[in-house]
C-alpha cells in the first residue's frame, strides 16, 4: 500500500497551533513505507518490538530518531541502546538501571519518559502516581546511578473508549503529573518536559490537553 503524503502533511498542519510533534509508528510495517515518510521529512519514528527494530534500523538513514513505545524487558535493552533516542515506556526502576547501564557501555545518553497507567483496561502497563513518585525518589537519592538517562516526562494511553469525556479526563491526569514533577523538581529533572499521549483516534483530544508529543500508527501506515 502507498502511504498517504496528503494526509501526513494535514496531521504536521494540525499540530502547529500546539507546539507538538509527531511520532510516526511503524510496527509492522516495511521499510519502504517508513522512507516514505521520511523523505516527505518525518525524522522520529515509533517501534513496539526489539527485534522489528534492531531489523529496521540499519536499512533505514540514521539519522532518523527512533522512539521505543511498547513494552521492554530489561534483557532486551542492550540491542537498542548503541541507537535508540528516547524510550518512551518506563514503567520500572529496573528498567532505568538497565537502561543506565547499557547507555553507560556506549557511553551516551538516552532519553526516556515513564509510562503512566491511566486507562481502565488491566492488560495495559504503567505505573500509577505513588509509584512514579518512588521511582523519581529513588533517582533523586541516586543520581550517580542515573548519569546516563535524561528523564523528559511522562507518556500514557487513554482507555480504549468512544467516550470522550473518560479520555479527555485521564490525559488531564497525565498532564497534572506532568507540571507537578517539572514545578516541584525543577533542579532534579531539568528537561521534564515532554508528555507523550495520544494515538490514531484520540490524538485531536490529546493536543487539546497539552500533549506535546502524538504516536500515530494506524492514521498514516494504515491497518495493521
Ligand atoms: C501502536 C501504538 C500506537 C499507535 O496506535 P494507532 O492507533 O495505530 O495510532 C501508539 N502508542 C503505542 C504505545 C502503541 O503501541
Amino acid at each position: 500500500m502507498a502511504v498517504d503524503i496528503p494526509l501526513f502533511q494535514k496531521i504536521h498542519r494540525e499540530l502547529q497551533p500546539y507546539q507538538s510533534r509527531l511520532v510516526a509508528v511503524s510496527k509492522t510495517k516495511p521499510v519502504e513505507d517508513i522512507q516514505a515518510f521520511y523523505n516527505a521529512g518525518q525524522k522520529m519514528f515509533g517501534e513496539n518490538y526489539v527485534q522489528e527494530l534492531v531489523q529496521k534500523q540499519p536499512a533505514l538513514p540514521q539519522d532518523i530518531q527512533w522512539h521505543f513505545i511498547g513494552h521492554l524487558q530489561s534483557n532486551k535493552v542492550k540491542y537498542i541502546a548503541p541507537f535508540i533516542k528516547m524510550i518512551q515506556s518506563v514503567d520500572n526502576l529496573r528498567l532505568l538501571k538497565e537502561i543506565n547501564k547499557q547507555a553507560a557501555k556506549q557511553p551516551r545518553i538516552i532519553d526516556c519518559l515513564l509510562q503512566m497507567h491511566v486507562a481502565k483496561e488491566e492488560t495495559k502497563f504503567g505505573l500509577d502516581e505513588n509509584e512514579l513518585m518512588a521511582l523519581l525518589k529513588e533517582t533523586m537519592s541516586h543520581p550517580e546511578n542515573f548519569q546516563h538517562v535524561r528523564l523528559c516526562g511522562l507518556m500514557g494511553m487513554a482507555t480504549n473508549t468512544n467516550d470522550e469525556t473518560i479520555i479527555r479526563k485521564e490525559f488531564r491526569q497525565i498532564k497534572e503529573l506532568q507540571e507537578k514533577i517539572k514545578n516541584s523538581f525543577s533542579d532534579q529533572f531539568p528537561y521534564f518536559e515532554e508528555i507523550s499521549m495520544g494515538m490514531s483516534s484520540d490524538y485531536k483530544i490529546a493536543l487539546e490537553e497539552g500533549s506535546t508529543l502524538i504516536r500515530i500508527g494506524s492514521l498514516l501506515f494504515g491497518s495493521r
